[in-house]
């Protein structure tokens, strides 16, 4: 028997009369996403959107979910507009961790997971990059060997968003040195807490803490820490990078909230053009009619992909061009809020008007938009190899076992 979905129309009604008697309006200061106190409020506020039946509204109800369609989440996202809403939970555990396991886990382990992801009592992150490189990702180094049912792991990952306030992370780790290197890797669900795994914080040039770096030392995972196929991880890794680039393109439908794919500016630019009394100046209105087309055509991309990738007349790979596009627009608008703003961007006057600490923070944090989800060279590699089908790009190491290939210095 199947059972009729609610329309998306009755479910966005349902929606903002929840919203307005469950949520609490945003705050006007947001904590700090690297405290404790931001994630601790975020796992609380995902547990009220569960007992609500608003969390993982695209995830199969069998494990937790509400088993509704992407446009349920838009209409989601759409009213959720002005609440407080756990958007730290959306990237990597909702729309990058979770949706990889809900694809690839077996039925225990989704079991085991997705209800806690959902209810917010598990943090996932990922484990992929090395302090070697991460765009080479097929070339890490990290092993995992056999131990007769266990597996041993040993190595470094870097760069973890959030992993000191995790409880899992998603490692790619190597299992065979005798294939080359797409071929000998295998993904493991890692315990956070387990013995022999150090999480150290990273600190970066806007102060935040919010990257880590985690050294493995001999640390026992048993048969069923596998996510997928031993020695398939090149397969597996691939399903978590196109969820990780549908997250960052704003392709997901896993995102939940209102966020800068929807149109939401963080710092809004006409707000800081009025408050340095530059609104009537033609060129400043030129550079923010120019930053609204790009928003404005971000949003029609990513609605256009979108609809295009569920269809099958896109590949999935295609989530590298809003990727690319959404870089591009995070980019422009942050150099523009800087260009408008002028020196205060730098020197945060007392009485500052225009919120200029965020406004340099943010352009100090600008080129983790081409960087976080795969660079967005790699994207363009991407966009050329998988989506446009030009040849691709020689690779002296990709047909070599991988215990031959000469390898850094
Ligand atoms: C905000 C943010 C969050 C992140 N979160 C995580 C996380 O949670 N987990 C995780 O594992 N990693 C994470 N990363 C790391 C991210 O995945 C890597 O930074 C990224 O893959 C690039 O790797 P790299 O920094 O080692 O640069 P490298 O791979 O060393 O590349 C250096 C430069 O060379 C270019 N380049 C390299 N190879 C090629 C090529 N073949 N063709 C053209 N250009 C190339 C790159 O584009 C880049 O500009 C995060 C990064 C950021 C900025």
């Amino acid at each position: 028997m199947t059972t009729e979905l609610e329309s998306v129309a009755d479910f966005r009604e349902r929606a903002r009369i929840w919203l307005r008697d469950n949520m609490p309006t945003a705050p006007s200061t947001e904590l700090k996403p690297d405290s404790d106190e931001a994630w601790q409020r975020a796992r609380q506020l995902q547990r009220i959107l569960f007992d609500g039946g608003f969390a993982g509204i695209c995830y199969p109800a069998e494990y937790g979910g509400r088993g509704l369609t992407p446009a349920h989440q838009r209409a989601f996202n759409k009213e959720s507009a002005g609440y407080e809403m756990p958007l730290l939970l959306n990237v990597p555990t909702l729309s990058i961790c979770a949706a990889t396991l809900a694809e690839l886990g077996t039925d225990e382990q989704k079991r085991a997971h997705l209800p806690a992801v959902l209810k917010g009592d598990e943090v996932l992150v990922q484990f992929l990059s090395e302090p070697n490189g991460g765009s080479d990702l097929a070339g890490l180094t990290t092993r995992a060997e056999r131990d007769g049912e266990r597996w041993i792991l040993n190595g470094s990952k870097i760069w973890s968003s959030g992993a000191y306030a995790a409880d899992y992370g998603l490692c790619l780790a190597r299992t065979n040195w005798d294939v080359p290197k797409h071929r000998g890797l295998t993904l493991f669900i890692v315990p956070v807490h387990a013995p022999g795994v150090t999480v150290q914080r990273i600190k970066q040039v806007t102060g935040s803490t919010e990257f880590c770096q985690e050294f493995f030392d001999d640390v026992a995972l048993p048969a069923d820490a596998v996510l997928g196929e031993v020695d398939a991880g090149w397969e597996a890794a691939s399903r978590l990078l196109n969820h990780e680039r549908a997250a960052l393109g704003g392709t997901s439908p896993y995102i939940s909230g209102h966020t800068v794919h929807m149109g939401a500016e963080t710092i809004s630019l006409v707000q800081v053009a009025k408050a340095t009394g530059q609104w009537e100046d033609s060129r400043v209105r030129e550079d923010i009619g120019e930053a609204r087309a790009m928003r404005v055509v971000r949003d029609q991309l990513i609605a256009h992909v979108t609809k295009s990738i569920m269809s099958g007349a896109l590949p999935p790979a295609a989530g590298s061009i809003t990727r690319l596009f959404s870089a591009e627009t995070e980019w422009m608008q942050t150099d523009m809020r800087v260009r408008i703003a002028g020196s205060v961007a730098a020197t945060q006057a007392p009485g500052d008007p225009v919120n200029s600490e965020k406004i340099g923070l943010d352009y100090l944090f600008r080129n983790a938009w081409s960087l976080a989800g795969g660079s967005t060279e790699m994207a363009r590699n991407i966009i050329s190899e998988r989506v446009l089908g030009m040849p691709r790009e020689y690779a002296a190491d990709r047909d070599v076992p991988f215990n031959q290939v000469k390898r850094g210095r």
